[in-house]
């Protein structure tokens, strides 16, 4: 009896997984079609300085799905990535954020634009060129743009990234070290590469004032980032007491749902900087 049992729960495990991969399948194919029908969004979470100053935002991609509804762009991303998409979904979203900046410099606002490079779409031959042709073809200021990747670009070919970091670093455009704390890289690589910012994991933050050990976490963090000579974010500040424990510990700049959630683009720069796109 036992042993049915055990083959009944290996066939369910089979069919629910089959079921999981036709899902993926299904949504793989979908995605092609949002980015040509204008499924896609992009949103804008402000960042500010510890005097709450907007110094800029991060563009964030949403998908509203015409039968699902809203897709998060946590499980939209890693199909994108799977299926090689991503390198014209994030082209899309570079692009919308080159227009925008273009628009910015004309208007004399100095905002910055963090926008997050996917590990496949970063690798792509062409990419710095892309991005030249880019930032040139709309007349963006290429220091107001940030580009946000993660620990695990670092893992495999380091000297390869580092490279094409310089390239792009010497092109005006800056570099952040995304979810920072979460993965593996060790500070000798930290020193290595062309960084400007690091931006805390919301993880450490959530729970900062209640684990002494996230407590401890931060610190440590900010004080590396300090010898090091680079500007911090903290991600996902959502109550008030976080946000006066970051500003003692000298935390630079902060994000979260008590300061702004992300808004659409458009209704960014309207309202934020009073612009019309
Ligand atoms: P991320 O880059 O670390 O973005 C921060 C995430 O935290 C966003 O989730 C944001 O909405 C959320 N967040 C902001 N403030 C708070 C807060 O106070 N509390 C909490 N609990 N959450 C907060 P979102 O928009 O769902 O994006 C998830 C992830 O998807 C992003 O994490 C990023 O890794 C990825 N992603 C989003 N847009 C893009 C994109 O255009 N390209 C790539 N490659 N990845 C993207
Ligand atoms: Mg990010
Ligand atoms: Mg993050
Ligand atoms: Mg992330």
């Amino acid at each position: 009896k036992a042993k049915s049992g055990g083959k009944n729960r290996v066939v369910f495990f089979a069919q629910s997984m089959q079921k999981e991969v036709e899902q993926k399948l299904a949504l793989e194919h979908d995605l092609e079609e949002a980015l040509q029908d204008g499924q896609l969004h992009i949103v804008v979470q402000s960042q500010f300085d510890s005097q709450r100053r907007r110094s800029g935002g991060e563009l964030l991609l949403r998908w509203m799905h015409p039968s699902f509804g809203n897709i998060p762009p946590d499980k939209f991303i890693p199909l994108a990535e799977e299926s090689g998409l991503i390198v014209r979904v994030g082209s899309w979203v570079l692009e919308n954020a080159c227009r925008t900046l273009a628009i910015f410099a004309s208007r004399g606002i100095t905002d910055t634009l963090s926008v997050n490079v996917s590990p496949r779409q970063f690798r792509q031959e062409e990419f710095v060129s892309i991005l030249r042709e880019m930032l040139a073809k709309h007349g963006a200021p290429p220091s107001q743009l940030i580009l946000e990747i993660t620990e695990g670009h670092l893992i495999d070919d380091i000297a390869h990234i580092i490279q094409r970091m310089q390239d792009l670093t010497s092109l005006g455009i800056r570099f952040s070290i995304d979810d920072f704390g979460t993965g593996y890289s060790s500070l000798a690589y930290l020193q290595k590469l062309p960084l400007y910012e690091l931006k805390i994991d919301k993880s450490f933050i959530r729970d900062t004032l209640s684990h002494p050990t996230n407590t401890a976490i931060v610190q440590l963090i900010l004080g590396m980032a300090k010898n090091l000579d680079l500007r911090v974010v903290a991600e996902g500040v959502e109550t008030e007491d976080q946000f006066d424990f970051l500003v003692r510990e000298r935390c630079e700049m902060m994000q979260g749902f008590l300061l702004g959630r992300p808004v659409p683009l458009e209704t960014w720069c309207q309202e934020v900087l009073q612009i019309d796109l």
